[in-house]
């Protein structure tokens, strides 16, 4: 067997922390651990009409109407429907605008579907925000090079856990008749995101990162005109959707995804605890002076630092830039990249209270002990 260590540490690296699986998907996972385990019951050669187990309510009803979108679908991941979106959208010589906090596989997505690409610029050093005013500029400036066929945001992004005005960006789109892709890889299972409030086209997520699922999984919703173009069908193949290869997600992974799912619609009613957990631990950090960048107060779970008192320490501690990490697996805390001192990211998703003072106390011996 795989030894996995650090499976029973306090977990604070903002990848995992949302995709920590309920007790009901964990068993879950043993039961359709098999390959192809989900093809048992598939009558029609569409895994989205599997009835048993209840697949096509599942992507039919309950994901659209947790999206808040007409259509939806299960993907591999949230790159996988980014990409789709894009492969289906992409024209020759063509642009998409993506900000300029995207993620890299928003980037290396449009990169593949031949798409080029324009960057929407952040702001400085320390909120890094987009701004729907640069949103506007980047896409008025694309425009004289060519024809937008897609913009996209990040909702919120994954390095600051900035939520940029993102139905402000929905409403400049619209006006430039872009269609906008909001990427909601860390919002969609932890807090409540609706593509119809938004006013956006499509809608991504992540289920192995905010959806308690094992994955790779993802979610993809969109407004109905774009079923036709995104979910077309093969010429030969009739049942089979070309940007979705005909079938994705063909076992554990959308098993995962379905058996947390209940969980995950009773936890995003509960956002509001979480982004209260994430505003005290950013307090108590900057008590130690490790200062909480991006938006501030902070609407989410995910928080980056400037830790110049860390750096320091990092120059005359033994093992280097390393202590860190070394100090606080001591204390069994993971998620800060080994290395890394000066600037990280961490997330509070699913801690409990104690669980963030442990995390903070930690954090304030560390800093003592080497004062
Ligand atoms: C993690 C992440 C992704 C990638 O998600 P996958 O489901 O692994 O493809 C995409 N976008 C953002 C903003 C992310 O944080």
């Amino acid at each position: 067997m795989f030894k996995r260590e650090t499976k029973d540490f306090i977990n604070i690296d903002p990848l995992q922390t949302g995709g920590k699986l309920t007790e009901e998907a964990r068993q879950a996972l043993l039961e359709w651990g098999d390959g192809y385990s989900i093809c048992d019951f598939c009558t029609t050669g569409r895994l989205d009409e599997i009835k048993k187990p209840p697949i096509h309510d599942f992507i039919h009803k309950q994901l659209p109407e947790f999206l808040g979108c007409d259509v939806a679908r299960v993907t591999n991941g949230a790159r996988e429907a980014k990409f789709a979106v894009m492969h289906a959208l992409a024209k020759k010589d063509a642009w998409v605008v993506l900000d300029g906090n995207c993620h890299y596989s928003s980037y290396v997505a449009a990169e593949r579907a031949g798409l080029n690409i324009a960057l929407v610029p952040k702001t400085d050093y320390p909120d890094y925000t987009i701004t729907p005013e640069n949103f506007a500029r980047t896409i008025e400036e694309t425009r004289r090079k060519g024809e937008v066929v897609l913009s996209l945001i990040t909702y919120p992004d994954g390095n600051y856990g900035n939520l940029p005005d993102v139905k402000k960006i929905a409403i400049i789109c619209s006006e430039y008749d872009v269609p906008l892709l909001v990427n909601g890889a860390y919002a969609v299972g932890r807090m409540p995101v609706s593509l119809k409030e938004i006013g956006a086209d499509f809608i991504v997520g992540s289920g192995h990162k905010s959806m308690a699922a094992s994955g790779p999984v993802g979610v993809l919703g969109m407004k109905e005109e774009w079923e036709d173009i995104v979910l077309r069908r093969s010429e030969k193949y009739k049942n089979k959707e070309v940007e979705l290869l005909g079938c994705t997600a063909r076992g554990a992974t959308i098993i995962t995804l379905m058996a947390s799912f209940p969980h995950v619609k009773e936890r995003v009613k509960r956002w509001e605890k979480e982004v209260e957990k994430a505003r005290k631990f950013a307090a108590g950090m900057e008590e130690l002076e490790i200062k909480q960048l991006g938006d501030k107060p902070h609407n989410h779970d995910l928080m980056f630092f400037h830790a110049e008192v860390l750096y320091e320490i990092s120059k005359r501690a033994k093992g280097g830039r390393f202590f860190l990490y070394r100090e606080l697996k001591s204390r069994k805390i993971h998620g800060i990249k080994p290395g890394l001192t000066r600037y990280f990211k961490l997330s509070t998703y699913g801690l409990s209270n104690s669980e963030i003072d442990y995390v903070l106390n930690a954090f304030r011996e560390i800093v003592e002990k080497y004062s």
